[in-house]
């Protein structure tokens, strides 16, 4: 059977070069897993306590959508600029690959007091930064981030002053292999000075 990880494609280089983009639309061909997926985000403490859902454009609104039926929380969304009609908030943000902005319907904002993000994937953590100083800055709680996936190497959870929630997080590959690449190199070291050793002591003893 496939596993949440399985479905997670790497494109390199998309949308620019350098980026390592972790594609997390095959989950929802996969109903099962992600209803599995659903269950478990929404079993979350960080949802459970908040009031409302914020969910970011666009996949974040997959996931926040399924995530708000299930526990029949209400569900707010942050929306790139042109996307929304009426009064609005409004932030710039810095991206991996870019630079962007948010709004938020004000109407919207003002119902609920405290709130859970959701979002399919946190990389530096400028997009949910931009949204939870939107809610800050309007007096509004930010219990959570829930996120599908996590690309911990470029710490975005760092930036975040409240708890994170990732259900795959991409960290522990890169660090065995760091790992593994350092005890490589260390063992290689050991190699060419021991058969330095080897000849020192054999020119020494020759000398006698
Ligand atoms: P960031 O603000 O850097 O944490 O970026 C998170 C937002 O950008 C999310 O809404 C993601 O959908 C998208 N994103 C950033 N980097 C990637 C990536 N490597 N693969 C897929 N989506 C990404």
């Amino acid at each position: 059977m496939k596993k949440l990880i399985d479905l997670i494609e790497t494109y390199q280089d998309y949308p620019k070069k350098g980026i390592e983009f972790k594609d997390v639309l095959g989950i929802i061909q996969e109903p099962m897993i992600f209803k599995e997926l659903i269950l478990k985000m929404s079993s979350s403490q960080i949802i459970k306590n908040a009031e409302a859902i914020i969910s970011i454009d666009a996949r974040g609104f997959i996931f926040g959508s399924a995530i708000s039926m299930q526990a029949s929380k209400p569900m707010i969304v942050a929306r790139k600029p042109g996307k929304l009609p009426g009064e609005l908030y409004k932030k710039k943000y810095s991206l991996e690959y870019g630079e962007n902005s948010l709004t938020i319907q004000k109407k919207a904002l003002q119902r609920y007091n405290s709130y859970a993000i959701v979002d399919d994937l946190l990389a530096t953590g400028g997009t949910v930064n931009c949204v939870s100083k939107l809610l800050q800055s309007n007096n509004k709680e930010v219990l959570g981030l829930l996120v599908v996936v996590e690309l911990s190497k470029l710490g975005g959870r760092s930036k975040l002053d409240f708890p994170t929630e990732s259900s795959i997080c991409f960290w522990k590959i890169n660090c065995v292999l760091f790992g593994l690449q350092i005890i490589s190199i260390n063992y290689k070291l050991f190699r060419e000075r021991f058969n330095c050793l080897r000849w020192l002591k054999w020119l020494n003893f020759s000398s006698f």
